[in-house]
C-alpha cells in the first residue's frame, strides 16, 4: 500500500542515493549508471547495517531455543513477517511463507499443486512470462499430463484477454501470470485476468518479482490466490523472497520439503504437520535475508511511495520518448503503460555488442532474452537491450545514457 504516513521524508533523488554508496564510483573510468535494476537492485546501507547488526549480535538459530540470543533472533525474524504482511496488506502472517525467492516459491507451488492435479487440468500462462513461470509448470506437463495453454499477445504486444477469456473453462486449475513483464516492462491488467478466472473458479498466481519495487500491492483488493515476489529486486539480500497464499488454501495444501520446522511432532508411527507459515518452511531459513527484507521495506516505507513512483515514471516517460526519438531505434510497447523497464533493439545491430559498447562508458543495462525466450521468438529478435530503473536514478543519468546510446550508434555505423 502506498504509506502516507506524514513522517516521511521528502523525496530527493540526491538525498536517497547517499544511501546506495556503490552508486558512487567509476567504471571504466566513467561514472557509473545503473540501469539493470530489474535484475537485481542495490541495497540501501539500512540494509546492510541490519543484516552485520544481526550477524554481531543477535545471531542464533530461530524458534528452537529459550535463550536470549535465539529469543532476539527469532522476535527480529518473526517481525520481519509482520512488516512484509503489512507491506502487501495481506490479512495474516500466517500467509506470509519465507522463500529462496519467486523461483522457489513456483516450485513449491508446482511440486505441491502436482498432488491434487490430473492428467488433463488445464493452466494458463502467458507468452510474456520468465522461464520460472513456465518451466515448472512444464515438469507437470511431463510427470503428470496437465495441459499447459498460453495466452497470446496482440499485435501491440499485450495480453490479449479477448483470447483469455476463449482459453479459460471448468477445466481451468490454475492461471499464472507477471504482474509486470521482466522483458518489456508492460504493467499487465491482473485485477481483470483474476477476476475472470474465478468466474472459473481457477486459482491465480502472480508473479510479483517485478512489480513489488514500483508498485503499491494489495493483495486483498486484487483477490489473488498467490503471490511471488524476490528480495533481491526490491533493495533486499539474495536469497530471500516472499510466497503470499490465502491462508484457507495454503492450509488445504500439503507441505513441500520435509525436516525440521515444520513439523509439531515426529515418531516412526505419526508425524504431525506444523501450523502455517512453519508448515512450509523446512530447515534453518535465511534469518539474516529476511531481516535484510524487512529493513528494505521500511527504508522504502521511509520514503512517499507517490513521490517515488512519479520520479520513476518521469524517468521511463523521458527515457522512452528519447529513445522514440533516435530513427535507428525500436521501442518494443511504446505509448503502454510501463513499470520500471524499457526494452529496445537498434536496426542492424546486436543488442550484445550496444550492452558491451554502453558498458565501456560505465552504463550497466542488460542484453538478451531475460529469461523470456518464448517471449523474444515471437517479437523476432534475438534479443533485445532492457534499460531498467530505479528510484535512486536520475534525470542526469537518463540523459547521459541516451547520450551515450547515440554515439555507439554512431560508432556502428
Ligand atoms: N519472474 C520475473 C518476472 C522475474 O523478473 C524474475 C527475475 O528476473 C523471476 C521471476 C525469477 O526471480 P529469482 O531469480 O529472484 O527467483
Amino acid at each position: 500500500m502506498v504509506n502516507n504516513n506524514m513522517q516521511n521524508k521528502p523525496f530527493s533523488v540526491n538525498e536517497l542515493r547517499e544511501h546506495f554508496p556503490i552508486l558512487d564510483q567509476q567504471v571504466n573510468d566513467h561514472p557509473l549508471i545503473y540501469l539493470d535494476n530489474a535484475a537485481t537492485t542495490q541495497k540501501p546501507i539500512a540494509v546492510v547495517e541490519a543484516i552485520t547488526h544481526y550477524y554481531l549480535n543477535d545471531n542464533a538459530n530461530v524458534h528452537r531455543a529459550s535463550h536470549q540470543l535465539s529469543t532476539r533472533s527469532t522476535r527480529s525474524f518473526e517481525a520481519a513477517r509482520e512488516t512484509v504482511c503489512q507491506f502487501i496488506n495481506a490479512k495474516s502472517s500466517k500467509e506470509i511463507i519465507w522463500t529462496k525467492g519467486t523461483t522457489e516459491g513456483f516450485n513449491l507451488l508446482t511440486h505441491v499443486f502436482a498432488k491434487q492435479l490430473k492428467s488433463g487440468d488445464e493452466v494458463i500462462i502467458s507468452t510474456l512470462e520468465h522461464h520460472a513461470n513456465i518451466v515448472p509448470w512444464q515438469m507437470l506437463v511431463e510427470s503428470i499430463g496437465i495441459v499447459l495453454k498460453v495466452i497470446p499477445l496482440t499485435a501491440e504486444k499485450q495480453l490479449d484477454l479477448a483470447a483469455f477469456q476463449q482459453l479459460l473453462n471448468t477445466k481451468t486449475k490454475f492461471v499464472s501470470v507477471a504482474h509486470i513483464s521482466n522483458a518489456l516492462g508492460i504493467i499487465n491488467p491482473v485485477e481483470e485476468i483474476i477476476s475472470l478466472a474465478h468466474q472459473v473458479d481457477a486459482q491465480v498466481i502472480i508473479d510479483g518479482a517485478q512489480a513489488v519495487a514500483h508498485l503499491p500491492v494489495d493483495v486483498q483488493t486484487l483477490d489473488c490466490d498467490y503471490y511471488l515476489f524476490s528480495g533481491h529486486k526490491l533493495f533486499a539480500p539474495t536469497g530471500v523472497g516472499v510466497l503470499y497464499g490465502k491462508q484457507h488454501l495454503l492450509e488445504s495444501l500439503p507441505p513441500w520439503q520435509g525436516g525440521g520446522e515444520m513439523i509439531k511432532s515426529v515418531s516412526f508411527s505419526e508425524t504431525i504437520y506444523n501450523e502455517l507459515p512453519f508448515k512450509f518452511e523446512a530447515g534453518t531459513p535465511n534469518i539474516a535475508g529476511v531481516i535484510g527484507l524487512a529493513a528494505a521495506i521500511d527504508f522504502l516505507n521511509s520514503y512517499d511511495r507517490k513521490m517515488l513512483m512519479l520520479h520513476e515514471q518521469m524517468l521511463l516517460a523521458v527515457a522512452e520518448s528519447s529513445l522514440l526519438a533516435i530513427p535507428e531505434v525500436s521501442v518494443f510497447c511504446a505509448g503502454i503503460p510501463k513499470s520500471g523497464a524499457i526494452s529496445f533493439t537498434v536496426a542492424g545491430e546486436h543488442h550484445s555488442d550496444i550492452a558491451m559498447l554502453l558498458d565501456a562508458q560505465g552504463i550497466a543495462v542488460r542484453s538478451g532474452s531475460h529469461c523470456a525466450m518464448p517471449l523474444i521468438s515471437q517479437l523476432n529478435c534475438s534479443g533485445t537491450v532492457r534499460v531498467s530503473l530505479s528510484l535512486y536514478n536520475t534525470l542526469a543519468e537518463v540523459n547521459a545514457f541516451i547520450k551515450a546510446l547515440k554515439e555507439v550508434i554512431s560508432l556502428l555505423k
